[in-house]
């Protein structure tokens, strides 16, 4: 029972904290204590009790949704308030989240004058960040419906179309064929253009003799992907197979380092210097990574002063790039599981397309 566990953990917190609650909203926190994904709800978890509190429009879909939740369900009458609800249940030392709205906080301190309310920041994002076997399984088909899309959308565009035509054909590919939900707005981006990270798809073509970088991924039950893949179209210039082979260079240095126990940090300091070699390294203006699940972006973070120990069964990205303005850009990125052996690449595309 994976929820059980879940709420043993947060309970275990609490204890520590000598707390006597934990009301949760954050959405992507609730629903995996819960299940529940609504677009409004709360969760109250004390020593003896728990309930997902939310309102009238999602009556069905909380029962539904909510079958491993021990707890009870509360649908907030017409007229009840979240605070006025916590206030009935009376807790003398209540934890928050830190994401709470300057709103709902202002008006929980306002009504509950006997409670103390004292901050939590970490504890579910913590436990979030190694993954049950039943979310690997959601990953992996978050990972399958992008893929699929991604074939499928290449085989319909070709040299001649645009970034937004792309990047509508790939979205729209997700949608029909899984009905998926893309997991970002979908990067599409032509030649230098790609020299900006996160470059929003334009009326520009993508012309023969040019790289399109796609950075893309879907969301499969509440779990999402992310990979960077370049398609190259005809003979290009040297200088973009040079940065395509020192950043695949990097992400497989990246990858092949990959081990229960090593340091987020030091991952992200063997792609950039392989990049160092190469005197590309300032070109690589961000981290090497991030950790996805229910958010796209998630523990842990792989940058230089992350000094977090990688743990089995972490699934993060490894994305390596280098960004010469007005000049090329090139990004690769996988998903990876962390494994005892080491890293299992999860995404299975060819990194360099050339067509
Ligand atoms: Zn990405
Ligand atoms: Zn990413």
């Amino acid at each position: 029972m994976v929820i059980r566990e879940r709420l043993r953990k947060v309970r275990e917190y609490l204890a520590d904290e000598r707390g006597d609650a934990l009301l949760v909203t954050n959405a992507a926190n609730v629903r995996y204590l819960s299940g529940f994904s609504g677009s409004w709800g709360v969760l109250y978890i004390s020593e003896e009790y728990a309930e997902l509190i939310t309102d009238g429009r999602y009556i069905k879909q909380a029962e539904e949704e909510t079958k491993d939740w021990p707890g009870e369900i509360h649908i907030v009458a017409q007229g009840e308030t979240l605070s006025k609800r916590i206030l009935g249940l009376a807790p003398k030392k209540l934890g928050v989240e830190k994401s709470i709205t300057l709103e709902v906080y202002t008006k929980l301190v306002d009504t509950l004058n006997d409670t103390k309310v004292f901050p939590v920041e970490g504890w579910i994002e913590n436990m979030r960040m190694v993954k049950a076997d039943e979310e690997i399984v959601k990953i992996r088909e978050a990972i399958r419906a992008a893929e699929k899309a991604f074939e499928t959308a290449f085989n319909i565009v070709s040299p001649g179309c645009s970034e937004f035509e792309i990047a509508a054909e790939l979205e729209y590919q997700m949608r029909k064929l899984f009905g998926a939900t893309p997991a970002f707005d979908t990067i599409v981006a032509v030649g230098e253009r790609a020299a900006m990270p996160h470059a929003v798809p334009s009326s520009r073509t993508w012309q023969n003799g040019e790289l399109l970088l796609v950075d893309m991924g879907a969301v499969m039950h509440g779990y999402h992907s992310d990979f960077t893949r370049v398609i190259l179209s005809g003979e290009l210039n040297s200088e973009v197979y040079r940065v395509i082979d020192a950043v695949e260079e990097a992400l497989i240095s990246a990858i092949d380092g990959v081990k229960p126990g090593v340091r987020a940090s030091q991952l992200d300091g063997v792609a950039r210097g392989v990049l160092e070699d190469r005197g590309l390294a300032q070109y690589f203006t961000h981290s090497l990574g991030h950790g996805v699940g229910l958010e796209i972006h998630e523990g842990p973070t792989l940058s230089p002063s992350a000094d977090l120990e990688l743990k089995e069964g972490m699934v993060f990205t490894i994305e390596p790039g280098v960004y010469i303005p007005d000049e090329v850009g090139v990004r690769l990125e996988e998903m990876v599981l962390l494994t005892p052996q080491g890293a299992e690449v999860l995404t299975s595309l060819p990194r360099r397309i050339e067509v």
